[in-house]
């Protein structure tokens, strides 16, 4: 069949094309995208930061409508409404014990544009086109594995269209907070980045029950909107000594802390502000940047823990039905975050997602 995309055929370069979507295999189902959300890796995609396989749909937050099922699909039916997410193979230890974020295939899944059989779905003019993470959302229709596609019970289109981000940023952070540090009520956790990251770890932290939270940004509107979400504390990194503000307000270190403003060197933050026995992870894309840390007097001498985490240490199929029923509680205003475009102002999106004036842009179709 044919589809409406925006293609990356060079770095840097999108353009909105017809393109050819092959039918689903036999554990995959048809997708009609009714938004995608624009995330900073489709940009670390896009500007081949993280080199993927040109021609190339970037787009890995879709939400949309099950129109087809292959034979082999029974989780799924024409007309469930799905959030879409990120791909694992479903067969190596790691994915049968649970933790399909820490697949073994996750780079080839995510990156290399193809299938888990080595094919790819989207052609043109013959010319095989890669698939961002098994998905390929900026595109109207997609093929994606049952695997990643999330049945969630929203009862309308214009909803569901807000909850793009919960397919990848949203579990990410919040997933940090409840998955990765387990964060304890009454204790304390600082976030850095006020991104759409960053801000579902403060609400994760407010579901916590975190009774002092944190948010350090660049950007005073950011932080006042962290404050409406759930920070106890705000401070602007470009006007205060971060550790010297955060080990006062918590009478000495923070109990864990989130680091996703993607900066390298705000690891080291991140660990320097920790009470003894904290913890610290990492959850954005840095690059190949390195950092030096003091290992006896940074790590081992307080005891304290840096771990990195892919998507929040999130199982999809479990974690986002978890956050629709906070979103539906109250409990995690996703929906104030996001900012809607067409699909032919990709490009605008991109650039305002880059600049911070928008938090989550979503293309809607
Ligand atoms: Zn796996
Ligand atoms: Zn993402």
């Amino acid at each position: 069949m044919k589809t409406i995309a925006a293609v990356t055929h060079e770095k840097g370069q999108l353009s909105i094309e017809e393109v050819e979507l092959a039918p689903p295999k036999v554990s995959e189902v048809l997708v009609r995208n009714i938004a995608c959300g624009v995330c900073h890796t489709d940009a670390a995609g896009l500007h081949q930061f993280i080199p993927v396989a040109l021609p190339i749909i970037l787009g890995h937050e879709g939400v949309g409508i099950v129109e087809a099922v292959g034979a082999g699909v029974e989780s799924l039916k024409p007309g469930d409404r799905v959030i879409l997410s990120y791909p694992s193979c479903g067969t190596c230890s790691y994915c049968i014990a649970g933790h399909p974020y820490a697949c073994d295939h996750l780079n080839e899944l995510f990156f290399s544009g193809t299938f888990k059989d080595g094919t790819k779905r989207f052609s043109q003019n013959g010319q095989e086109i890669s698939s961002f993470f098994g998905q390929g959302s900026f595109s109207q229709y997609v093929v994606v594995d049952a695997r990643n596609a999330v049945k969630v019970a929203i009862d309308s289109d214009d909803e569901l269209a807000k909850l793009c981000s919960l397919g990848c940023g949203v579990q990410t952070g919040v997933g940090a907070v409840l998955n990765g540090l387990k964060a304890q009520a009454g204790s304390s956790l600082v976030v850095f980045g006020c991104g759409g990251v960053g801000m579902s770890a403060v609400m994760g932290a407010a579901i916590a029950g975190c009774s002092t939270i944190i948010a350090v940004d660049v950007n005073d509107e950011r932080l006042m909107l962290a404050r409406e979400f759930g920070a106890t504390h705000t401070l602007n990194g470009k006007s205060v000594d971060v550790v010297k503000e955060i080990k006062k307000i918590t009478n000495g270190g923070v109990n864990y802390s989130v680091e996703s403003s993607g900066l390298s060197h705000l690891t080291l933050t991140a660990i320097e502000c920790l009470a003894r026995l904290g913890k610290a992870c990492v959850v954005s894309v840095t690059g190949p940047e390195t950092v030096a840390l003091p290992i006896e007097m940074g790590l081992m001498n307080p005891s304290v823990t840096l771990m990195g985490l892919t998507e929040g240490g999130s199982n999809p199929q479990v974690m986002i039905p978890q956050l629709v029923e906070f979103y539906k509680a109250g409990k995690l205003p996703v929906d104030r975050l996001v900012k809607f475009y067409d699909l032919k102002d990709i490009e605008t999106a991109f650039a305002d997602s880059h600049s911070g004036v928008t938090i989550k842009p979503i293309i809607k179709f």
